[in-house]
């Protein structure tokens, strides 16, 4: 066909191939067992689903709408129960250790029912996340363990992610724009710690959660230099709830206001501090802050697009139903050739919608957060692996500087810039594909259902409440456009100018 040597030229040539096809390539790499994981996953996915997310969505709904202040408790230690909290957390850490690419199929199923309750579960993930971006081991395997034993107990603990604040919320998603922002939220140097002063606002899982993956800034000049990722726990002093938002959509899942008044972190609770990395790292400050929030938005943004493909089949689902159910015209409205064209286009969305966050995943798999994790001899060795060695051996181990050490250098100093501009550019296509879809779908639905589709007991009129949220969380839709032009496309136009940061106002 061609040569080798044009072969490679061609391939290197803009789009890469390696933009393209991550699933093609992944495809021998990924262990067959996480295949079979996956397949399992859903089943347990669709049992809960039956048994206990489908039955109490409109109930819950109708309560959050009545009483904004209810705590759904009891959905969480359902969820505990289940164990889902832990499921998909590494076995080194003592959890269940089943592989995060099965995460998003297990999100989209339970959004076909209820995205708020797939929610609580799914934003435990973003905290996880954050914490494990930071590539601290010996936090980690303290704040993991603790999950474990939770589920042991009964006790939920869940992290939540705290990022936004009342002034900057699309700014502090981006490295290149958080200069500009007006970020207050400040971490002071202080012997044995740090001090946080400052709030943040629509944090999900906040008043439920254990642990706060809390970013702040040690300057508030340069906070793409001076980031602070500290691990506060509920009960720390100086610490405080605010109000829960009043939202219209994803009403059971709460979103918090967070207060830190002096509130103290010591050093052991710090999960990184850029300024003190640095010295360490061969990057330059930014990048570091540009790869740390890209491992952690390229796997919670293939998660949006997991929620939104989930509710795009929801729709579909009560839309299909109703055709099915329906006469127009004397006729099954299902055998009319317009509704058929709509319902494959409500089949197509959801479709894509999946295929989006399988490929942002699998760029994960090859380049970013789940890359040791599912290297075929890490991930049979984790499995195999007898639990007491973990507990006697590896663990200490984990707690020891010279791991967290270790594992920073191969994960900042020794992934390339185009590997996470890759898992970047992916996964914000993902998330706007199948924020997207939701929404599209459940319009589609409306439309062919008419007044039917309005009401409540249909569930689409609660799937698109809770849908159009998605565009907005996780950085907006617009800043995920502009994110894909950054990472995809202006690779091949140098001369474009990407984020144009401005000027920062008062300067
Ligand atoms: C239900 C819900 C749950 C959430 N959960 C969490 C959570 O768990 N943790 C957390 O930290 N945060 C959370 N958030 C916050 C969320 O991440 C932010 O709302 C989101 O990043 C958008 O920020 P913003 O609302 O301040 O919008 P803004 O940044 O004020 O944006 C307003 C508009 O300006 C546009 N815009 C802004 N900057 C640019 C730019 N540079 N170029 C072009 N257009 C731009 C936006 O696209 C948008 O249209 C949550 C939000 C919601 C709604």
């Amino acid at each position: 066909m061609v040569s080798r040597q044009e072969l490679h030229s061609l391939l290197a040539g803009e789009p890469v191939f390696e933009d393209l096809f991550c699933s093609l390539q992944v495809g021998p790499k990924f262990p067959t067992g996480a295949v079979r994981e996956t397949r399992e996953v859903v089943a347990l996915a669709r049992k809960f689903n039956a048994e206990v997310v489908r039955p109490r969505a409109l109930d819950l709904d109708r309560k959050m709408h009545e009483e904004p202040d209810y705590l759904p408790w009891d959905f969480v230690e359902k969820a505990n129960e289940w164990g889902f909290y832990s499921m998909w957390l590494p076995r080194l850490f003592g959890c269940r250790g089943v592989n995060m690419v099965s995460l998003s199929p297990f999100l989209e199923e339970l959004s076909t029912s209820c995205l708020a309750m797939a929610n609580l579960i799914g934003v435990h993930y973003l905290g996880v996340g954050t914490l494990s971006a930071t590539w601290n081991l010996r936090l980690m395997n303290e704040i993991f363990r603790e999950v474990a034993r939770g589920e042991k107990t009964g006790r939920p603990c869940l992290i939540s992610l705290a990022i936004t604040e009342p002034s900057a919320g699309t700014d502090v998603e981006e490295v290149e724009l958080v200069d500009r922002g007006k970020v207050t939220c400040v971490a002071k140097r202080v012997a044995g710690g740090l001090t946080i002063n400052g709030s943040k606002v629509f944090i999900s899982n906040g008043h439920l959660s254990t642990w706060h993956m809390v970013i702040a800034y040690t300057d508030l000049k340069r906070p793409s230099e001076s980031t602070v990722v500290a691990a506060v726990k509920t009960g720390a002093k100086g610490f405080s709830f605010g109000r829960h938002e009043k939202k219209m959509g994803q009403r059971a899942c709460p979103a918090s206001e967070l207060f830190f008044d002096d509130c103290f972190v010591p050093d052991a609770y710090v999960c990184i501090d850029q300024e003190r990395e640095v010295g360490s790292s061969l990057r330059p400050k930014k990048k570091l802050a540009m790869q740390m929030i890209d491992y952690v938005v390229s796997t919670s943004r293939a998660g949006v697009c997991a929620f939104g493909s989930g509710a795009a089949r929801g729709a579909y689902q009560e839309a299909l139903q109703f055709a099915a159910e329906t006469k127009i015209a004397g006729r099954p409205l299902i055998n009319h050739e317009w509704a058929q064209c709509v319902l494959a286009e409500m089949y197509k969305n959801a479709a894509l919608g999946r295929l989006a966050f399988a490929e942002a995943n699998y760029a994960n798999t090859l380049y970013g957060l789940f890359r040791l994790l599912l290297w075929k001899p890490f991930y049979y060795c984790m499995k195999y692996m007898p639990r007491f060695v973990i507990d006697r051996v590896v663990s200490p181990f984990l707690n020891l500087r010279l791991a967290t050490r270790l594992a920073r250098k191969f994960n900042f100093d020794w992934q390339k810039e185009d590997e996470y501009q890759r898992t970047s550019g992916w996964a914000s296509l993902a998330k706007f594909v199948g924020s997207d879809a939701g929404v599209r779908n459940c319009q589609l639905a409306m439309e062919l259902m008419g007044a039917a589709g309005l009401r409540q007991d249909h569930r689409v009129e609660k799937h698109l409440r809770d849908t159009k949220l998605l565009q907005i969380y996780e950085g907006t839709n617009q800043l995920n456009r502009l994110n894909l032009f950054k990472c995809l496309i202006a690779r091949q136009f140098p001369q474009a100018e990407v984020f144009e940061a401005g000027e920062k106002e008062g300067k």
